[in-house]
């Protein structure tokens, strides 16, 4: 754990976070700021500061944190509609938590991928 990241915290259970799905080395709980009507964030537990470095350490993980977005993608509803998933990865994405995370999106039309 890193003392000083959010996303570690939330693991820890020292900060709140409203939790949809947990499992051994996986957390999915609901974004602060939600950008549609279901927002989810889909952790590892183990801290890697985004997706290259949890892909190149142990991919079997970033399959488990695929994993439990498609459960909860399933579970929130949005199989029939479809969602979109996102990893912001450095400064160019705009990434603001250094903590390897999935957003998932979804609940209504999404609009055009990229902002223009
Ligand atoms: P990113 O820009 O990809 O790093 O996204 C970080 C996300 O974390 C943003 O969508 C924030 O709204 C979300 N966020 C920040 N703090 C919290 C928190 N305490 N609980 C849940 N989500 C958070
Ligand atoms: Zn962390």
């Amino acid at each position: 754990m890193e003392t000083d990241c959010l996303f570690c915290r939330i693991v820890a259970g020292e900060i709140p976070a409203t939790i949809v799905r947990e499992t051994d080395r996986t957390l999915a709980f609901r974004d602060i700021g939600p950008k549609a009507p279901v927002h989810v964030l889909v952790i590892p537990k183990e801290h890697y500061a985004d997706v290259t470095a949890l892909a190149g350490a142990d991919p079997g993980l970033a399959g488990e944190v695929l994993a439990t977005a498609a459960v909860v993608a399933e579970a929130e509803g949005l199989g029939a509609d479809g969602f979109r998933m996102i990893f912001n990865t450095g400064r160019y994405a705009g990434q603001e938590v250094f903590h390897a995370h999935v957003h998932l999106l979804g609940g209504a039309p999404l609009g055009p991928m990229l902002a223009t």
